[in-house]
């Protein structure tokens, strides 16, 4: 019987519709990119109201206070404005102009203070003279403000009112979750951080992606189940890991996605144990793609993947990114913005990530039920679908290949890696002898 492939993927059909995908996930980045986000509050929640108009989400409301593992759900932080007015009214450092000039949890305050005073409550980049830089203090109660370093320049010494009309108290650590069941129990979880005020590569780039990655796998055959989290980075995993142990075991295999935009070429960072089928997929992808990209080793840094990773969990959970927090210049600035995301990125590791999850959905462990010595092909009417139409997908080696090491032992994206082939080529080979009955699944 014949099976479906699962996300089959046609390169024609995609380079077309890429174009298209590249600027509606833009311009979702443009419909999150002015809200003020943070770890708990109204414009997390706002975010994933944005999401959910594209995925039924599911949003969960974690008190604060509750204990997760070492740690324990904060206070939620709501901000409605905030000002610095000189002695003239004017105000020279205004949150209505970019979410940025306010420190990420600053309590409530309302002073006037000299220059020198408010010094100590304002943050620059020298080296970045016309940037914003991008500040929080959740798990220390202060205040603060951000500016460009120019704007700091033209400050006189003056009397100014300051104003940060925020609250700090008692709510809800907010997270949005989707869960696609597929054919098997066995999950796939692809996490993203949404905590970030107007910034676009580090996370609004990933909510989009994760969003149209969520809505595109709604739409056909899965053999695995997804989760799809929008969650705050780190407070966020843990809380989700705390009130879903039971199910962890489930998780085959994950991605947390993270700086999916900015031009740069794909870094992946692998799993905790590094030898995973997450992690020789996304290498297998990464090789093919002909474009540069680096791979780099875990460490204990980075977003969500050293929670999910962290030795109680050790889950298989790699972070597939282009240019890695911290090493563009722009990153945690107020030049992380619309413009520094491409249309073409996001769409470019969007194909990344689903030819990723072709693989999973594909890879499959076979038999060769004619093991003594090379099955006829040709008796088979094997070598007519081959005979140079490239239309089947594969060539004559790659059956070979596929024939000699289904022994049980080997998945076909060892026998890709093996044979040098692409995944598709050994995919379509494994499944033009599996029609004629000459491979068996070892798993079913
Ligand atoms: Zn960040």
């Amino acid at each position: 019987m014949q099976e479906a492939d699962k996300l089959n993927i046609e390169p024609e059909e995609n380079i077309a519709k890429a174009g298209d995908l590249g600027r509606e996930m833009h311009a979702f980045i443009g419909q999150m990119y002015p809200l003020c986000r943070s770890i708990t509050g109204a414009g997390f929640r706002e975010t994933l109201s944005l999401v959910g108009r594209h995925i039924p989400l599911e949003i969960h409301e974690v008190p604060t206070g509750t204990p997760v593992f070492d740690w324990t759900v904060p206070k939620e932080w709501n901000i409605r404005d905030a000002y610095v007015k000189n002695s003239d009214g004017q105000r020279v450092i205004d949150f209505r102009k970019s979410n940025l000039h306010v420190v990420g949890y600053s309590i409530p305050i309302r002073a006037t203070l000299s220059l020198a005073e408010l010094k100590d409550h304002l943050f620059t980049l020298p080296e970045q003279p016309e940037w914003i830089p991008y500040r929080t203090s959740y798990y220390q109660e202060t205040w603060g403000f951000c500016l460009s370093h120019n704007e700091l320049l033209k400050m006189k010494d003056d009397r100014y009112e300051v104003c940060i009309d925020s609250s700090l108290e008692p709510g809800h650590l907010t997270y949005g979750e989707y869960y696609l069941p597929g054919e098997e129990e066995n999950e796939v979880l692809i996490s993203c951080h949404a905590c970030h005020p107007s910034l676009c590569n580090d996370n609004l780039s990933s909510v989009a992606l994760v969003t149209f990655l969520a809505k595109h796998l709604s739409t056909g055959p899965r053999r695995y189940s997804y989760r799809f989290l929008f969650i705050p980075g780190t407070i966020g995993s843990i809380t989700w890991l705390c009130l879903n142990e039971s199910g962890v075991h489930r998780i085959r295999h994950g991605l947390v996605a993270a700086c999916t935009g900015d031009p740069g070429k794909s870094t992946y960072k692998k799993s905790r144990r590094g030898d995973a089928e997450i992690d020789k997929a996304v290498a297998h992808v990464l090789k093919h793609s002909g474009q540069d990209y680096e791979i780099v080793d875990f460490s204990p840094y980075g977003y969500d993947e050293r929670q999910y990773g962290s030795p109680g969990f050790d889950l298989p959970v790699g972070c597939l990114m282009r240019t890695p927090h911290g090493r563009y210049p722009e990153y945690h600035t107020s030049a992380d913005d619309l413009a520094f995301v491409r249309p073409e990125s996001l769409a470019d590791s969007f194909g990344k990530y689903l030819a990723v999850l072709n693989i999973l959905e594909n890879n499959r462990t076979y038999l060769n039920l004619n093991p003594k010595c090379e099955p006829q092909l040709g008796k088979r009417g094997l070598y007519r679908l081959m005979g140079g139409d490239l239309e089947t997908g594969f060539d004559q080696m790659s059956m070979l290949w596929v024939l000699n090491l289904s022994d049980g032992g080997h998945s076909l994206l060892d026998i890709a890696e093996r044979a040098g082939y692409e995944f598709n080529m050994i995919k379509n080979a494994a499944k033009a002898l599996r029609e004629n009955g000459l491979l068996m699944d070892t798993e079913q």
